[in-house]
């Protein structure tokens, strides 16, 4: 599949499977007393964070529900300029519950930290993140992620949920793109 076009793999498939095993015992661990009467609700940024979103649900062993947003920061297709508009809203209230931001990877911090205000004025009753990814500048940036995945180096990378023009999200893993696809 996309022979020739991913120059190295960055985090296999069983690394995917491992690091969300450890994560989803962490997050229930932290949540199951906050939990105990209303269901844990992942929110998660489309297109990206979709198959680490369902796999982190499925790994979960506390009840949760599911919320997607769909939002676009306006910039180059490699980066974000952290001016957000909403593209699909979340269906439902997020007022008084306990709210996990699921994405799929952090990079200049710009597009959370919009989105982690504009969910804090609905009023949950907490918020936090868990991302499957971290780029470097992500660290510099003062955004609280509680939940990382995989800090990777500063590479464009697709698979698992992560394109390069809508494509390769449906590979099992992280790779890097073969310089040869941009040009
Ligand atoms: P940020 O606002 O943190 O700079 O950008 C976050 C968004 O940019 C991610 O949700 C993702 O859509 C996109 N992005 C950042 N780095 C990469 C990357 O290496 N590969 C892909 N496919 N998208 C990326
Ligand atoms: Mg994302
Ligand atoms: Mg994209």
């Amino acid at each position: 599949m996309y022979d020739g076009d991913i120059a190295s793999t960055l985090v296999t498939e069983d690394d995917i499977r491992a690091k969300t095993a450890e994560l989803a015992v962490r997050i229930a661990d932290d949540y199951a007393e906050r939990c105990a009467t209303s269901d844990l609700l992942l929110v998660g940024v489309l297109k990206g964070a979709v198959m680490f979103m369902t796999d982190l649900a499925r790994a979960l062993p506390l009840p949760v529900q599911l919320e997607f947003m769909a939002v676009s920061s306006y910039g180059s297709a490699t980066s974000s300029s952290g001016v957000v508009r909403i593209l699909k809203d979340l269906d439902r209230d997020i007022a008084d519950r306990h709210v996990l931001i699921v994405e799929d990877i952090i990079d200049s911090g710009l597009t959370l930290s919009w989105l982690l205000k504009n969910l804090e004025s609905r009023g949950p009753a907490s918020l936090a993140v868990c991302t499957l990814l971290r780029k470097p500048d992500a660290v510099k940036v003062d955004v609280p992620v509680q939940y990382v995945g995989f800090d990777i180096p500063n590479e464009f990378v697709v698979g698992y949920g992560l394109d390069y023009a809508e494509r390769y999200r449906d590979l099992p893993f992280i790779g890097t793109l073969d310089p040869a696809v941009y040009a």
